[in-house]
């Protein structure tokens, strides 16, 4: 396909465009180009131009690019990337791969209509439209600004983490506190880590011409604009100031822009110069402030720097998602940190929920990171802790992450009431006494809803009841032995657990691929119980496959076909948590 592609197109360029062959390992070192042809094509005020067609081993299931030999033109026509080579198709667009000559000649008219529309200044616009990508062509290696930045006017002082690992602007000094102490997984952070920086709203996006090229070019900019940006920006400026951060922000059709500047002071060189900085014979700290800011905004040149957004709005779901202010205002109680709660924590924290309470007493073990979100850095470690750990530092913006190496029973009053200020709290310890006695706690003390979890043997049937304001009680659905009234597996063999060498060291084997349907309904759930949603009492449940419940030796209880009329398994089916009469938690009077 690629050589006959190539000798059609190659015969249509020499043939009719008289083309000669390029050099592409030389003239587009960067690039992966296998062949490149040169011709020259006349635009609509007579000029010449040459254009090489370039293709890479995809070719012709990826189009030629097209580019132009004079590279002059970058940044001053729109779609030139520095070497020349021009943006005519997007990511998306399609070609018609058994069609190379056609396709090349919509190409080269194409290319020919930007020149047109180029030469004729009709196209600027572009640069407005695409700032994002011009701005990244322009900053060619500079570094990398994170930004927890709310990304509106007006022009303000924001506050700068210089870090060895990276550097981060926030609004707050708090947060940015707060996401540095996530993000290292430590208490304190030195405090002249810290700086301040300026974002400069900008009513439009810049011309690539606009850009900034020195710190002189910078201030101008910042001058320009009027307001109060540049007694801002010249209050960030002393005799000792050796840096400074701007975050450039404007509004486009498709939602803010920010670019970052970077200056660094020139340093004064030459023998004799004199330890720390001085200025023309004045003594630090007594420089005139005109003389200061002249020597700090001089024509030094300045780095361009690309802004990679890290706010949470941004992190989940790019700004698009309408409930993630209120996931990450929410707050998530957690009791038990095993393969299913922890598991459930990281897609909450993933989605967006912004403040979590994670409670367990036992530590991690090898055997449990196989199918537990944590690994063997955190063995040995307390689950709780290295999960809070671990969400703190993969999404150093949540709000908190607590945790407490404790048991239920060894909670205080106190810690009780930090559940009953939750959103959620999540039962997921795997044991049904335990879980029955919280139920009984919480009908009277909690007004947030309780989602309790559990699993058939080999996590053949993954379990969630959300318990809300109307519905059945936990204990509606068991018998008073502690065993579910409704069960989606039977075992005819008998018992299913393994033994460890320990009187009650007993466990199922499962592992991660067994776990994650399950999960993923529990998880689902707990995020409509979030979003209030589930108004009454609900139970989901999520199956195995039936021949991952025949290899291990189950079958589908009558209860389970009954309902769902379905044997092969691999489904979810939700339906009502109702109240039952002979509960005596929800009806004391009755006897069973
Ligand atoms: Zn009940």
């Amino acid at each position: 396909m690629f050589s006959r592609a190539v000798s059609e197109i190659d015969q249509f360029l020499r043939g009719e465009l008289s083309a000669r062959v390029v050099d592409v390992a030389k003239v587009y070192r960067s690039r992966q180009f296998v062949s490149g042809w040169r011709i020259t094509v006349k635009g609509a005020d007579g000029v010449l131009h040459e254009l090489d067609v370039l293709i890479t081993s995809e070719f012709p299931y990826v189009a030629p690019r097209i580019a132009l030999v004079d590279t002059s033109h970058f940044l001053k026509w729109p779609h030139v990337e520095r070497d020349g080579v021009l943006c005519l198709l997007s990511e998306n667009d399609l070609v018609d791969h058994t069609a190379p000559v056609a396709v090349l000649q919509l190409l080269l008219s194409e290319a020919i209509d930007l020149i047109d529309a180029s030469v004729a200044g009709q196209n600027q616009p572009d640069f407005l439209i695409e700032c994002k990508s011009y701005w990244a062509q322009a900053v060619d290696n500079g570094p990398l600004l994170h930004s927890l930045v709310r990304l509106e006017p007006p022009s303000r002082l924001i506050q700068i983490w210089c870090g060895h690992e990276r550097t981060v602007a926030a609004d707050g000094h708090a947060e940015l506190a707060t996401w540095v102490r996530n993000f290292r997984g430590c208490e304190q952070v030195p405090t002249d880590e810290f700086t301040q920086g300026l974002l400069l709203w900008l009513p439009a996006p810049l011309f690539p011409w606009q850009f900034p090229n020195s710190a002189a070019g910078l201030r101008r900019l910042v001058r320009e604009q009027g307001g109060a940006g540049l007694d801002l920006l010249d209050s960030l400026i002393d005799e000792r100031t050796v840096s400074l951060w701007v975050l450039l922000v404007s509004a486009t059709a498709d939602g803010p822009f920010a670019g970052a500047v970077f200056v660094r002071r020139a340093v004064q060189r030459g023998y004799g110069a004199p330890r720390g900085i001085r200025h023309r014979g004045f003594r630090e700290r007594h420089v005139p402030r005109a003389l200061s800011l002249a020597h700090f905004f001089g024509a030094g040149k300045v780095q361009l720097a690309d802004v990679a957004r890290e706010d949470a709005m941004w992190v989940h779901g790019r700004e698009s998602v309408a409930s993630a202010e209120r996931l990450r205002a929410s707050k998530v109680a957690i009791l038990g940190c095993g393969s299913v709660g922890a598991t459930i924590a990281v897609a909450l924290a993933q989605t967006g929920v912004g403040n979590f309470l994670l409670i367990d007493p036992e530590r991690l073990t090898g055997p449990n990171t196989s199918r537990h979100p944590l690994g063997a850095q955190s063995v040995g470690k307390n689950k709780a802790v290295a999960l809070s750990q671990k969400l703190r530092g993969d999404f150093p913006h949540v709000n908190s992450a607590v945790a407490l190496n404790r048991s239920w029973k060894q909670l205080t009053d106190g810690e009780r009431s930090q559940i009953g200020e939750s959103d959620l709290f999540i039962c997921a310890v795997g044991s049904i006494g335990v879980e029955l006695a919280i139920n009984n706690w919480a009908r009277s003390t909690l007004s947030c809803p309780v989602l309790y979890l559990w699993l058939e043997p080999f996590a053949c049937a993954a379990h969630a009841v959300a318990i809300a304001s109307s519905g059945g009680c936990l204990e509606c659905g068991f018998d008073s032995f502690g065993a579910p009234r409704f069960r989606v597996t039977d075992w005819p063999a008998g018992s299913t657990t393994r033994r460890e060498p320990g009187c009650a060291a007993t466990f199922q084997p499962y592992g991660a691929v067994d776990l994650l349907g399950g999960v993923c309904s529990m998880a689902d759930l707990a995020l409509r119980c979030l979003l209030s949603e589930v108004q009454s009492s609900q139970h989901r449940i999520r199956v195995a496959s039936d021949w991952r419940l025949r290899e291990h030796g189950g079958t589908w209880s009558n209860a389970w076909l009954e309902l769902t009329k379905r044997a092969e398994g691999d489904f979810a089916v939700t339906r009502p948590w109702d109240s039952a009469q002979d509960c005596q938690r929800c009806h004391p009077s009755s006897s069973r």
